[in-house]
Formats: C-alpha cells, structure tokens, sequence
C-alpha cells in the first residue's frame, strides 16, 4: 500500500504512457518547467505504433495529416514516403521525435503504473509501479491510450492449444513466421483486414473466422507524390487549420464532397461514389454528407459497397457471407489493399462463426459448433477494450476510496473526456467523452495536451493546487455526448464504440462526434474561468 513515509520521489506531474500523448505531453509539461515522470510497459516509444507490429499495420489517416503541429520545423523535415504511412514508419518518426526532443531520459520504459491514490489531506497522487517505484505527484496524467489494452476472447482451452497464438495488437518483436502454416484469423475489424491479404501469402492455408461481416474501402497507397507533399508543406499551418475546422479533424483538402445522398439521382450518385472509390480511403465516408446521419442517404453507399464485394469475391457463396448487414461506417470503416481479392485465392477459406460460434480451442486447433480446424497458428485480430480498458486496468482510487472502476460501473463519466468528478488533478488524455477515436488522432492529442499543460500553468500562476469536475458539468456533458451521437447511425450496431465488443462491458456511446464544436468547447470553459470546474 501506498503510504507517504515511503515515497521515493515527489514531482509535480506523472504521466502514464509514452505514446503519442505521453511523449507530447512530457514536452511541453518540460518546457512550461513542471517536474515530471514519465512511466511506459513498453521498451520504447510509440503506444499503439509500439505494441500493433502485425504485417501490413498501416495508418488509415494519410501521412501528412498523421503528425505532429506543434513544431513548424519538425514537420518541414520529416519526409512521409507513402500516402499511407507503415507501423515501421510511424514507429520511425516517433522515436525520432522523442530524440531530436530529447525525451527518454525522462521515460522510464519497461514499467507499468500499477495504482494511483488520491491522498485526501495533500490532495497528492501517491503512484505505485511495476518496478517498485512510489512517487507522489501533484497531477496525474493518463496518456494510456484508446486502443491499448487487448480484448482476448475467453474461448475454453486456450493454455491447451500446442500451437502458436498471437494477438494483433501485442505482435511479436521478432514477427511471425507463417510460411507453409495452417494459419487461423479470428476477426475481420481493422487488423484483420489489413493483414490477411500479407498472411494468405505467406501461408499454407489461412481460415477467417469471421462473426461480423464489415465494410472495406480500398485504400489505394501508394508511394507518396512529392509534389503532394511539397504542395501541403507549402502552407502547413493553413492545412492544419482548415483540418481544424471538419468534423473528424482532417480531410479538409479533399474535393466534391456533396450535401445529401438523397438529392442526387442513382446515375449521378453512381458516377460520385465510383469516383470516391477510386480516389481511395476513409473519405468514402465523407462524399456525402448525410450518410452518417440518415438511414436511407447511408443505404445507398451501403449497396454500392455490396456490390463491389459481389463483383470482386468470385464464389458466390464467399461473397454474401462478406455482405455486412450494420449501416457503413457504424462500426469504424476499414481501408485495405487486396481485402476481398484475397478470398479468391485457393488457400483461403471463411467461416461465419456468427452461426456456429468459437467452442474451444484443442490441442490441435479450434472447434466451432459446426466442425474442427486443425491449426499450427491463430492470430487473435479480435480488438480492444477501447477507451477504458487500459485506464481500468490500473487500480485507480480517489476521494473516499472511491475506485474508478466503481464510478464507471455503469459506462465512463467525464466532463469533456478530460476530467472525472471525484478524482481531482487526475486527467485523461483523449479519454472517453472527448473527440479521441471519431478525430484525426494526433491533432486531437495536441489540442488535449494543450488544454492540460496551460490549465496546470493557470493554477500555478494563480497559486491554486487542484481542480476538479463539478458534478453538475459532468452529468450534462455526459447527456450532450449521448444526445449527438443519438442525432447519428454510430449507435445503431454492436461497436467497440459503444464498447458492445467486450462482453459485459456497459453500453454507453463513448467518443464524443465533432471535433471543432469541441475545441470550442474547451476554449469556452477558459474563457469563463474555468466553467465547470471548481479550483482551490
Ligand atoms: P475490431 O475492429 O474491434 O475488430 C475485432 C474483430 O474481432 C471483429 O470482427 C469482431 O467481431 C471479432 N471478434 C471479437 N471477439 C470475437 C469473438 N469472441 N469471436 C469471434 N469474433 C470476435 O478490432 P481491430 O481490427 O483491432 O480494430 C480496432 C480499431 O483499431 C479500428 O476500428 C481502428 O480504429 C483501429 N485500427 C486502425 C487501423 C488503421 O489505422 N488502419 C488498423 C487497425 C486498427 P464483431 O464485429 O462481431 O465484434
């Protein structure tokens, strides 16, 4: 247990986690003079670009949008070599931010923060770590990430398989070695997508167990035109904020997008949806704009991403078991290269495991209701317990001994994903309630960090030592963040948005959805001294 006469080390602010929030964070908390510590499980840098190695791991942003801001010259000499950027890639800038920034001297990698508890009489976090380390810190900063803490199934025999299981989201350093291997995927979210096509090259036999079918767009990367990139480094603070000001925090350059769906004929909406195919990516999404507000505008993207799956998967049988039946884009879209193609090759096979569901794993391999499949190696693609999972996981205790896994019982409460009643000086970066997984991630962790560092140097200016959510602010946050998504289609399936993927996890909506009404937001509470918050 924690205890004051056992601290080691007293600094004004922890911060858990060295991805792209930890790592930003300890800069400017540096540069605004705050001492602070900086705690990482991993070996280095990176977070989510740490941990998620599996084979074709690549952003579904585009390169120049998935950076940092917040130094002109840092994003003038970066050079992106594809219009998406690769895991190794992304991995590759971060470091070389954190070392031009100097930054891991203050890291200490190979340690998890195990627990944090308010001390009631110095208003102090008293911080415990795998290592042993107990610090006390006047902030508590959780960079931990959305998608950081694994979502295994707990499918029977698991300890009993005698052959390799990985998850995509903890891959091995030393990769994976499918060649000639009978390979099973579970999932077909996001990492499954991107990696199966890599996989069924390499592999004997791959089998795709899929519960739900999803929507994929093909990303069309390509090596990354130089004039491109010239064109938007040009002006790289007018792209910033043009990006600013769109509802997911990026896609601002991208021409012909269109109102309603509905207003245009089926010829026209045709020649439109053909041309954002072609052009590739996430901001399929974005042709029209009412297809995530309106059931019918949607139904219409819908039936010509169908038919493309029914046009590329060559038996018949495949391609309607690939035929999703949630509204496009409710569960996040997916952006691949050679996705569907894939199920024509003569090694690769799919299961509906939504009919016959995962029974067991066997030595041997894995039992469905319906039959056995002998397996050398299964690939769990199976996600996250998103948003709260990795916050969670730390033993996390405020006023009263309240723990935060009791005051989230039934689904997070924040005041604009930045702050929980009854945890003062505790704050979340991108935590559940903010913009986070429904923005442009990078800029949507600069605009959180920036917000956090001044609100730290406010209070010291003003000699003030805590702040803390009013209750009141949370609940009608709380209700706000429900009542827009509820104007969308986002809730309308079984999302790891609404975290529905994560058996008993409560069902509550928790990404907040437009990114610039947020921003300001969170300048406006500034400008009325903190409204809804109390600092003493
Ligand atoms: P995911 O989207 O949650 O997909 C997990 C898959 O596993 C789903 O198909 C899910 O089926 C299936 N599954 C889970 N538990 C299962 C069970 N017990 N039995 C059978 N199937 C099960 O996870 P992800 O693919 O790792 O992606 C998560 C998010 O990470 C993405 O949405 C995206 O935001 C991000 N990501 C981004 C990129 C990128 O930038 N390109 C790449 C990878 C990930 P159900 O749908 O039925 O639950």
């Amino acid at each position: 247990m924690s205890g004051a006469n056992q601290i080691r080390e007293q600094v004004d602010a922890v911060v858990v986690g060295a991805g792209f929030a930890g790592c930003y964070m300890l800069h400017r908390l540096r540069g605004a003079g705050v001492s602070v510590r900086v705690f990482e499980k991993g070996t280095g840098v990176g977070g989510t670009w740490y941990w998620n190695r599996y084979p074709g791991a690549r952003c579904d942003i585009e390169s120049m949008e998935y950076s940092y801001q917040f130094d002109e010259d840092l994003q003038q000499d970066w050079e992106w070599t594809e219009r998406y950027a690769s895991q190794p890639e992304i991995l590759a800038y971060i470091n070389h931010v954190a070392d031009r920034l100097d930054l891991k001297r203050d890291i200490q990698f190979e340690t998890s923060v195990v627990r944090a508890v308010l001390d009631e009489e110095s208003g102090r976090w008293l911080v415990d770590t795998s290592a042993g380390d107990l610090l006390s810190a006047q902030f508590c900063i959780m960079a931990t990430g959305c998608l950081s803490s694994t979502n295994t199934p707990d499918v029977p025999g698991l300890d009993s398989f005698e052959g390799n299981w990985v998850h995509t989201g903890q891959w091995p350093h030393d990769g994976v070695d499918f060649t000639g291997k009978r390979v099973g995927v579970i999932g077909t979210g996001s990492s499954a997508i991107q990696s199966i096509p890599i996989i069924a090259e390499q592999a004997g036999h791959l089998t795709v167990f899929q519960r739900t079918a999803n929507y994929s767009v093909p990303a069309h990367n390509a090596p990354l035109d130089p004039a491109v990139q010239a064109k938007v480094k040009g002006d790289y603070v007018g792209f910033r904020a043009r990006n600013k000001e769109m509802p997911f925090g990026a896609f601002a350059d991208v021409e012909g997008r269109e109102e309603s769906a509905l207003l245009a004929s089926p010829d026209e909406r045709e020649v439109h949806y053909e041309k954002w195919w072609n052009s590739g990516g996430l901001t399929f999404l974005a042709s029209y704009a009412d297809l995530m507000f309106d059931a019918n505008a949607n139904d219409t993207a819908a039936q010509f991403v169908q038919r493309k799956i029914r046009e590329t998967v060559t038996d018949p049988v495949t391609a309607e078991m690939l035929i999703p039946d949630q509204v496009l884009g409710c569960k996040r879209l997916c952006a691949d290269s050679g996705y569907f193609e894939t199920y024509n090759r003569d090694n690769v096979d799919l299961v509906d495991v939504r009919k016959a569901p995962l029974q067991e794993l066997t030595p041997n391999g894995l039992r469905t209701r319906d039959a056995d499949f002998e397996l050398d190696t299964i690939v769990f693609a199976t996600g996250f317990d998103a948003m709260t999972g990795a916050l969670l996981g730390i033993d996390i205790r405020g006023r009263n001994g309240l723990t935060l896994a009791d005051k989230w019982s039934a689904g997070p409460r924040t005041y604009l994903g930045l702050m929980t009643v009854g945890f003062p000086n505790l704050f979340t970066v991108t935590g559940p309630g903010s913009p986070s997984v429904l923005a442009n991630m990078v800029p949507a962790i600069e605009q959180h960090v920036d917000w956090i560092v001044a609100c730290i140097v406010d209070m010291r200016d003003a000699s003030l030592q805590q702040i803390e959510a009013t209750i009141s602010a949370e609940d009608e946050w709380v209700d706000h963040v429900n009542d827009v998504a509820s104007l969308t289609l986002y809730p309308s399936c079984n999302s790891w948005y609404l975290g529905a993927n994560v058996p008993n996890k409560p069902r509550v909506f928790m990404p907040y959805i437009g990114f610039p009404t947020y921003v300001a937001k969170c300048e406006e509470v500034v400008a009325n001294g903190y409204e809804g918050f109390v600092r003493t």
